[in-house]
Order: structure tokens, then sequence, then C-alpha cells
């Protein structure tokens, strides 16, 4: 099952990947998620990758593309993956079609999560992460997490914190940069019969009982 998930930032993208990850053991694709491993590891790439991510702008279509294509590549996406925010351009979106052509591979579903400005701007401030798991929650929520709960990658509790990126300033450049770049694309995907647009506003359990639905009819 090859699945792509498109929606701005903050639409959930992210906790429905790691929901059917665990769920269904689908490789989680995110290139938002590469690039910041490969900043903790001072890479070339992660180096190349910084500056724009900090000011809420996209990274190169070659860079991207190039990440893309080798990790795609490799035997453990053969069982199935789910794309987490690439492509988000033009140049991405047509780069993937040929990348998947080459590699005689399709995409199954593509579900599109749709929601209100106002929304993203108050999840994603709110947003912390876990530096190692990337596990996703609300400020609220982290209040009530309990301490006994461990990460899932490290021992010991999740390490939450604020991504630079998911300041109010950046917040809203990422939503403009979003607007402008990657909301053009959906119609490249609308024509297609594996396209559902999913309400992302709602709980996480219920956007996940959709996508389950719909799966099962792919
Ligand atoms: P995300 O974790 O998906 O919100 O991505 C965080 C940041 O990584 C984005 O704001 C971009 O700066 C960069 N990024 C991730 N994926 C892409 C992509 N497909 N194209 C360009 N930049 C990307």
């Amino acid at each position: 099952m090859n699945i792509l998930f498109l929606g701005p930032p903050g639409s959930g993208k992210g906790t429905q990947s790691k929901m059917l990850q665990d769920k269904y053991g689908l490789v989680h694709l995110s290139t938002g998620d590469m690039f910041r491993e490969a900043i903790g590891k001072k890479t070339e790439v992660g180096m190349k990758a910084k500056a724009f991510m900090d000011r809420g702008e996209y990274v190169p279509d070659g860079v991207v593309i190039d990440l893309i294509r080798d990790r795609l590549s490799q035997s453990d996406c053969k069982n199935g993956f789910i794309l987490d925010g690439f492509p988000r351009t033009e140049p991405q979106a047509k780069a993937l079609d040929g990348l998947l052509k080459s590699l005689h591979m399709e995409l199954d579903s593509i579900f599109f999560f749709d929601l209100a400005k106002e929304i993203l701007v108050a999840r994603l401030s709110s947003r912390r992460t876990c530096r190692n798991c990337n596990r996703v929650v609300s400020a609220e929520q982290l209040k009530e997490i309990p301490t006994s709960e461990t990460c899932s990658k490290k021992s010991g509790p999740c390490d939450f914190y604020q991504r630079t990126d998911d300041s109010a300033e950046v917040v809203t450049k990422r939503i403009e940069v979003y607007q402008n770049q990657t909301a053009p694309i959906i119609g490249f995907y609308e024509k297609s019969k594996s396209f559902l647009r999913v309400d992302g506003s709602v709980a996480p359990e219920a956007v996940f009982s959709v996508l389950e639905k719909a799966l099962k009819k792919a």
C-alpha cells in the first residue's frame, strides 16, 4: 500500500502517518523529519536545508528530490510507504511521477487534509515534538502525559521541544508558502480516482477511521 498525504503544515499528516506506520508497518517518508535528522547530524544536506527551514521557506527542489530518490529506492519501501511532506511543488510532483514509474510503483491512495487556516495557526503554535521519536502533542496535552510514559525510540520519557519553525512568525510564513507553492499542485492529484479530501479538523482517531475505511476499498 503506497500512500500520499497532502495538506498544509499542521493538518495532521505526521500524526496520521505515525498511526498508520504503527498499525500497518508502512515506511513513513517525511522529508521534514529527514531534514531535521540531517541537521542534527550536521550533514551536508542538513547544512543546506537549515537556513531555509528556519525562515519557513522551502528547501530547493533539487535537494529534496535527490533525498527522496535515494530513500524511495531502498528495499524497505517495496512493502508500502507513506509520503508525508513531499511533493510540495510542481517540479517535485513531476519528479515523483517519473520516479514512481522508474521504480514500477504506484500510489494506491492520495489523501488531502483540508482545514481552516485559523486552526492551523493555533495547532502549530502550540505544537511540541519529541526530539527522538517525532511524536507530536499540544502544549495542553503535554501537561497530561504521565511521567511513566516512555519514548518509542529512546529509554526514558519523550523529549518534547518547540520546533523553531513552529514559532508564531514562522508559522504564518509557512502557511503562506504552502498556499503559493503547494496548494496549486492539489489540482494535479484531484483528478485521480485514488484522491480523497478528508476533514482534518476533527479528532485524530476520527480522521484515522476515515483513512482506514478508504484504504480497505483501495
Ligand atoms: P515539515 O516537517 O513537513 O513541516 O517540514 C519542515 C520544513 O522542511 C518545511 O517548512 C521546509 O522548509 C522543509 N521541507 C520539508 N519537505 C519539503 C519539501 N518537499 N520541499 C521543500 N522543503 C521541504
